[in-house]
């Protein structure tokens, strides 16, 4: 809590590390007034370095304050030339030629002339609050510091006490250790449920109008790198200096008039960004991203003649649509795109041709395709799981343990039979509500052979298949082996197709749209599984398997009570992977879902 520093002194520099999400989703590397922001902000820090005039750094840094609350696009402003410019309180001629140039060629001589005399990477080693100039020289002469890595060496050996101070040493470590950590990405499944949390805080505080999470997560993004928050408010500063106060908030990385970074105490990162209230459709778009959305969407109002920042659309200077996102794609042409849709993969083309798909909803889930219970190795019991299904208003709920596990210290067919006498008596007792299909998930061996009892596999009303070990076969063998489990006549779903797992492994390869093309032609189904640490397939698999035009089902392979929540994370890749409801067996009804096997077991 004391590391703070205002943005004007210590602005976001570190953004500029290569780090995928150092940039906020909506950012981009384009002329907008942030971006000019950053660049004087840098000036400022290096003419620090080198030791030049510090009235020069306290000019730069005025500017770059200027810059960051002017909401007017800049390069609508220069087109009036230096003068125009120099009329913006704090900018004189000195920097108004800076910022021309920075329009003109990207980049701002002075800045690029004085990265020539430092250490590559000190800006990012400066960017550290509680690391000034000064500090930051003496731990470049001393222990050799050029960069956040070298830093973070440097800070663990007690040398650097010498020079901060014990106390200061431990806090940089800590900050650092933070940073480092923070560039790992967090699965959605952990990321969402403390991001709504921050946001539920957020949303409470004093002179907040509107709260948004945005960034990956809006975008239901597999896996996000920070919680990126959008805020609307006319007490900008008042809001952040609340914020950086929350209990949530372990650190404070940078706070400045309407933009703090900080993260949780597991290393999350954490950006909040304030727009006025006016401004909270192009915040929304600014927020969302993706990044390649973002530079298509700049790109799409410069052809029209018009410009795109986070404050809203504008015609020579004249805000034409800000306050919500349909007003925004509207200004630029353009119905309103689903944010899964954000990542330039198409939408713009669909957007025009008037074919964005119509993506299935959470609502619109009748019930759960892959679940496990204590008659494996689930955690709750049959009868909690139904008690949880129904509380999410489910018609059904597919009880798939593993074939393998059943009765493990017996006779499997025996435990099947008792799990199945189980499973009638709760469909009674519950009425079907839910209805619970006695249905199992098999290993797919390395062969491609499905590994339960022949018995089970005739009569159990579902039966799931999926790859468990020998995992990252050979591409051609891995495609064979999936191949031959899809055309065992008992396999109605092929269960997280990849087998990837975060932390785990990567996912396995395979020649993906010929076994989407089988599955198709058998009249199979292909599971997109939500199970936080799966998320497979990855979003391009699963688009290619939406456009293949197989079945699909949505499980989330819950193993207790609460990981049937995670519903939300399948159906958010299957948006990602352009799904509408269509083709997926859980927008169907119990009955339509017990037609679609007993049609599938006829043909045995
Ligand atoms: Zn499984």
């Amino acid at each position: 809590m004391i590391l703070r520093r205002f943005l004007h002194e210590k602005s976001g520099i570190l953004r500029e590390v290569p780090s995928k999400d150092a940039l906020p989703d909506g950012y981009n590397q384009a002329m907008s007034n942030e971006a000019i922001a950053q660049q004087l902000l840098e000036l400022a820090e290096l003419t620090d370095y080198v030791g030049d005039s510090p009235f020069k750094s306290r000019a730069y840094r005025q500017a770059a304050r200027t810059l960051e609350t002017l909401q007017t696009p800049i390069e609508t402003l220069a087109e009036g030339g230096a003068a125009a410019l120099e009329a913006i309180p704090g900018i004189g001629e000195a920097i108004a030629e800076k910022i021309l140039a920075y329009l003109h060629t990207g980049a701002i001589p002075k800045r690029e002339q004085l990265l020539q005399q430092v250490p590559r990477g000190i800006l990012e080693v400066m960017a550290v609050p509680g690391i000034g100039a000064k500090t930051a020289r003496q731990l470049h002469e001393r222990l050799g510091v050029s960069d956040l890595q070298s830093l973070r060496n440097a800070l663990m050996s007690s040398a650097a006490s010498s020079i901060l101070g014990a106390q200061k040493r431990e806090r940089l470590l800590r900050l650092v250790e933070l940073k480092h950590k923070s560039q790992r990405r967090t699965p959605l499944g952990f990321a969402l449920p403390r991001g709504r949390e921050l946001l539920q805080a957020i949303q409470q505080l004093e002179g907040v109008e509107n709260a948004l999470l945005g960034g990956s997560v809006r975008r239901m993004h597999e896996d996000v790198g920070d919680l990126d928050y959008l805020v609307a408010t006319a007490q900008s500063e008042q809001v952040i200096e609340a914020f950086v106060r929350l209990p949530h908030i372990a650190e404070v990385y940078s706070q400045g008039a309407n933009r703090a970074q900080a993260f949780l105490s597991d290393g999350l990162q954490v950006d909040l960004k304030t727009v006025p209230p006016q401004s909270w459709g192009a915040g929304m778009l600014y927020i969302t991203g993706s990044k390649a959305h973002s530079i298509r969407l700049r790109q799409r109002a410069i052809e029209h003649g018009l410009k795109l920042n986070e404050y809203g659309v504008w015609r020579s200077g004249e805000c034409i649509a800000s306050d919500t996102e349909e007003a925004m794609y509207a200004a630029l042409g353009l119905p309103w795109i689903p944010p899964p849709l954000r990542e330039d993969a198409g939408e713009f083309e669909a957007a025009e041709e008037g074919r964005l798909p119509h993506l299935v909803q959470l609502a619109q889930i009748r019930g759960e395709l892959q679940s496990h219970s204590t008659w494996s190795d689930g955690f709750n019991t049959l009868e909690e799981m139904a008690q949880t299904a129904a509380a999410l208003g489910y018609e059904y709920l597919a009880v798939t343990d593993h074939a393998h596990m059943l009765g493990a210290n017996g006779d499997p067919m025996t435990a099947f039979e008792q799990r199945r006498r189980e499973i009638e008596e709760l469909n009674e007792r519950l009425n079907g509500r839910p209805y619970l299909l006695n249905a199992i998930e098999v290993n797919i061996l390395a062969d491609g052979t499905p590994l339960a009892p022949d018995a089970m596999l005739r009569t159990a009303q579902l039966v799931l298949a999926g790859v468990h070990d020998d995992h990252g076969q050979p591409p051609e063998q891995m495609t064979q082996r999936l191949l031959r489990a899809l055309e065992h006549p008992a396999v109605d779903i092929l269960a997280h197709p990849t087998g990837r797992r975060y932390g785990k492994r990567p996912a396995n390869d395979a020649d993906w749209a010929r076994i989407f093309e089988r599955a198709r032609a058998l009249g199979k189904a292909v599971e997109i599984n939500g199970y936080p640490t799966r998320m497979d397939p990855p979003t391009p698999i699963a688009r290619m398997l939406v456009e293949s035009g197989a079945w699909i089902t949505l499980g989330t392979d819950a193993h207790a009570v609460r990981d049937l929540q995670a519903m939300e994370l399948a159906v958010g890749l299957a948006q990602r992977a352009w799904a509408t409801p269509e083709r997926l067996l859980n927008t169907r009804s119990r009955d339509a879902l017990l037609r679609w096997l007993s049609d599938r077991r006829s043909e045995r």
